[in-house]
């Protein structure tokens, strides 16, 4: 079928396997041309289809010739309907992985349930025995809980006061001012339910009451914090608090993981286009800015590049320079002081007017429709495509 961008709001509704093929080869190719890294050869990433997973399985397999696992949740394609781009990455993925001789076998289902986490612990003991290194990269609105079956929905709201501040339409390009209105009732706790610590935990005390961790096993979690302008919608609102408890409960694991001499830790990345990030008011103008700031200074990053560096000069560069709060931070040049200035400079000036020339709108608006496989460079949309892809583990 010939695939078009069906877009509502935030989200595409469609997405290209042709595409989202590409992307993974993009990024494959990137860490090809860097070099091999001495990292861990059993991998296990959980939320491993997008975004920072996808990259960090990447990076393991191909800079490190590392057996993966992933578990995501996805959509597969039907006839007529295309799969969500996660699965069609993932399928793209393994067919790379084992044209390389690299063993990759992908989980779709639930994380946060104990079913899901039965059968990850089964293909370990199968087919790898323990696993060395734990990425943590899931971002969900919702969570089901494993042990009361209840269904928590996590909010992006200000805590306290309402936040009001400008954001963009990044399809119009409308600079406008927003009201958010503060948490409220269970707001705060139930975020932290979704995006906090507690699962990540319970996915390393099952690995190792299983003893599938081997010797020194690592495991890394992500969060981010970001500048002053969108502090109260993000690092002191609730999805900070829910990354206040993620970065909390590192010092809990590692606790825990000391009998067998592994860590845990977790990495502060840098503000990227996600389907999750394009959903936070005022982040979207933030990033457009951030994104012209970086690239003018040669210094801009997607997630590839972030975990490479993440993998090749902290994980197992020999220093992993924690900060004053024991996170590592690959955020470092997002939050340099020079880059910060600036864009709070071409805050104040940003209008409908302006922006497409002072931030980078078209950027911006480029990696949106590249997360769903669209506006790839190389890729004829005209040419038709077939929209029934498997993933190969799933046969
Ligand atoms: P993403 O949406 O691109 O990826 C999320 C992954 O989680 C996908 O593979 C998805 O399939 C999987 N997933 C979601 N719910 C699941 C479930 N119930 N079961 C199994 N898999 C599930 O997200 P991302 O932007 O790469 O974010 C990953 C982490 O990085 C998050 O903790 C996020 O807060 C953090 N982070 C993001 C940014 C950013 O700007 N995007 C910056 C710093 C840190």
């Amino acid at each position: 079928m010939i695939i078009e961008p069906r877009t509502r709001g935030f989200i595409c509704l469609t997405s290209h396997p042709t595409g989202c093929d590409q992307n993974v080869i993009n990024q494959i190719e990137y860490i090809k041309s860097k070099g091999k890294i001495e990292g861990a050869k059993k991998v296990l990433v959980i939320g491993s289809s997008t975004g920072f997973g996808l990259a960090s399985r990447i990076t393991s397999a191909f800079g490190s010739d590392a057996a993966t696992i992933g578990v995501f949740f996805d959509k597969a394609p039907v006839v007529g309907r295309p799969g969500t781009p996660g699965y069609y990455n993932t399928a793209f993925f393994e067919k790379h992985a084992h044209k390389a001789g690299l063993y990759a076998k992908s989980i779709n289902g639930d994380a946060f349930s104990n079913e899901i986490k039965q059968e990850v612990v089964n293909l370990i003991k199968e087919d790898l025995g323990q696993i060395d290194l734990i990425i943590y990269s899931l971002a969900s609105p919702v969570r089901k809980h494993p042990i009361s079956g209840k269904r928590y929905k996590s909010v992006l709201k200000p805590i306290g006061e309402t936040f009001t501040n400008k954001t963009v339409d990044f399809h119009t390009g409308a600079v406008s001012e927003i009201s958010i209105e503060p948490a409220q009732g269970e707001d705060i706790e139930n975020t932290i339910t979704v995006m906090g610590g507690e699962d990540w935990k319970m996915w390393i005390d099952t690995l190792k009451a299983e003893n599938l961790l081997a010797e020194g096993a690592t495991t890394v979690a992500y969060s981010y914090i970001g500048p002053d302008v969108t502090k109260p919608v993000y690092r002191n609102g609730t999805i900070g608090a829910a990354k206040d408890h993620l970065e909390a409960t590192a010092f809990k694991i590692t606790e825990d993981l000391k009998s067998i001499h592994g860590k845990a830790f977790v990495s502060v990345n840098k503000a990227l286009v996600t389907q999750a990030s394009s959903a936070i008011p005022v982040i979207p103008l933030y990033i457009s800015l951030l994104f012209k700031v970086m690239k003018e200074k040669g210094i801009h990053e997607g997630c590839i590049e972030q975990i490479q560096r993440l993998y090749s000069e902290r994980l197992f560069g020999g220093d992993v320079a924690l900060d004053e709060k024991g996170r590592i931070r690959i955020d470092d040049w997002e939050m340099r002081e020079d880059v910060q200035a600036e864009i709070s400079e071409l805050w104040e000036k940003a209008t409908s007017e302006n922006l497409a020339e002072i931030g980078d709108l078209q950027g911006y608006s480029q990696e949106f429709f590249s997360l769903f496989g669209f506006k790839v460079p190389g890729v004829d949309y005209d040419k038709d495509v077939n929209e029934v892809v498997v993933v190969p583990s799933e046969n």
